[in-house]
This record gives structure tokens, sequence and C-alpha cells, in this order.
């Protein structure tokens, strides 16, 4: 299967309100210009220089998606031109993304990832991390940060029931949030869950944006 072919295989069962990011991390730029050519103009990418490398070679109207652990000290690689950073997980971060964001005239979308995984090396709020940091307001004053809803891995099992139960904890977190902190936000509307081997169950889960990479470029 050809990368074009496995993105129109993907498009065809994704509702069309649900956002596909295709995950690019570790594969060439030429395979990214397949899928380009496709049509496909959001990737996900989980490295900062290679993230920076990337965006430098290729067209600029591509949507970087931020999705892997980010240290601090390169926060300011990629802020100039980010679209979204999906990985959030540290209040830390989250004030160094605000900092870096105010230097250089943006407000930053950003998603907070929770963990929800029994797997322990994934990263993420807990869910009651992530309460506590809406509940304390503090966040309020970071005004170049646009807070657009939540991010999530389920754990890699082909229980479909865990990996149900778990992003089920991600969208009544995203539910209970919006309700209590962004009522009539347009803004924190967004759910990110679901990869190559459980997106349609993220999709029966609620899921606003799916990060596929497997299914789509092959084995990394
Ligand atoms: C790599 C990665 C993906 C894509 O995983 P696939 O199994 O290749 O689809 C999605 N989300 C995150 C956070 C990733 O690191």
């Amino acid at each position: 299967m050809s990368i074009s072919s496995n993105i129109a295989d993907i498009r065809r069962k994704l509702p069309s309100d649900v956002k596909l990011v295709a995950v690019s991390k570790f594969h060439p730029e030429e395979a990214i210009m397949e899928a380009y050519d496709a049509g496909q103009r959001a990737f996900g990418e989980s490295r900062p220089q290679e993230l920076c490398r990337k965006q430098a070679a290729l067209p600029s109207d591509i949507e970087w998606h931020f999705i892997g652990h980010l240290q601090t000290n390169k926060v300011k690689l990629i802020v100039p031109f980010v679209h979204i950073i999906e990985s959030v997980d540290s209040w830390h971060l989250l004030q160094e993304i605000n900092r870096q964001a105010l230097r250089c005239g943006r407000v930053v979308d950003v998603l907070l990832e929770v963990h929800v995984a029994q797997e322990t090396t994934k990263s993420g709020f807990t869910v009651s991390e992530c309460k506590e940091l809406f509940d304390k307001e503090e966040w309020k004053a970071l005004a170049n940060v646009n807070i657009c809803g939540i991010m999530t891995m389920a754990s890699f099992t082909d229980d479909h029931e865990q990996v149900r139960a778990e992003m089920m904890q991600a969208y009544n977190l995203f539910s209970e949030v919006r309700t209590k902190h962004f009522p009539d936000s347009p803004s924190f509307t967004q759910r990110s869950w679901g990869m190559s081997n459980d997106w349609p169950v993220a999709v029966e889960c609620h899921s606003s944006i799916v990060r596929i990479g497997t299914a789509i470029f092959g084995d990394r």
C-alpha cells in the first residue's frame, strides 16, 4: 500500500469532523511530501530538532503538531512556527511556552496531556493533577497560551475494553473541565486520542483529533 492510498483508506472511514494528524516522526521529507501531495496538511512530530529541520525544508502551509515530550530548553525552537503543542505535561512547561510565545508575539494553542494508561513510561498529568491545575486558575494569567483541550495515549494492548475505559476517562475529564471552566469557550473543544492500533475505538470515544503514523507511513 502506498502512503496516499493509506491516507485515502483512513479518510474514507474517519468521520469528516475528526481531524487526521499524520505522524511523520523518523520518516524522511519525501514521505511527508507524498502525503502532502495527497492533500494531507497536518503532521505530527515528536522531536524539536527534527521538526525544525523538516519545517524549514517543507511547504509553509503545513500545520505542525508537536506530540512528544518537550524539554523546556527546546520550547523556543518550535514556538515561532508550531501550530499546536499537544503534549504539555507540566505546569513548568506551560509557563515556558507562554514566556516564549510572548517573546515572539504569538498566542500558541496547546493541549494538556493526561496519563490514563497502565504503562508508567507514558507521561502526562494524572486526572486529579489536571483538575487541580484548572481549579487553581493561575493558567488564566498565561495570556500567550490558548488551552484547547486534552490529549492522551491509551495503553498499547489488543484489549479494546481497556482502551475504551482509558479513553473515556480522558473524555470525562474533558467534559468536566469544559463545563466548569470553559462553558462557552470556542477554543476548549479538542480531544486528541487514537493512534494506528486504536483509532476506531477513539472515534467511538469522542475523539476530535487522531494521530496516525504507522498505518500511513509504515514501520519506523
Ligand atoms: C508516535 C506517536 C503516535 C503515532 O503512533 P502510530 O502507532 O505510529 O500510529 C501518536 N501519538 C503520539 C504521542 C506518538 O508519539
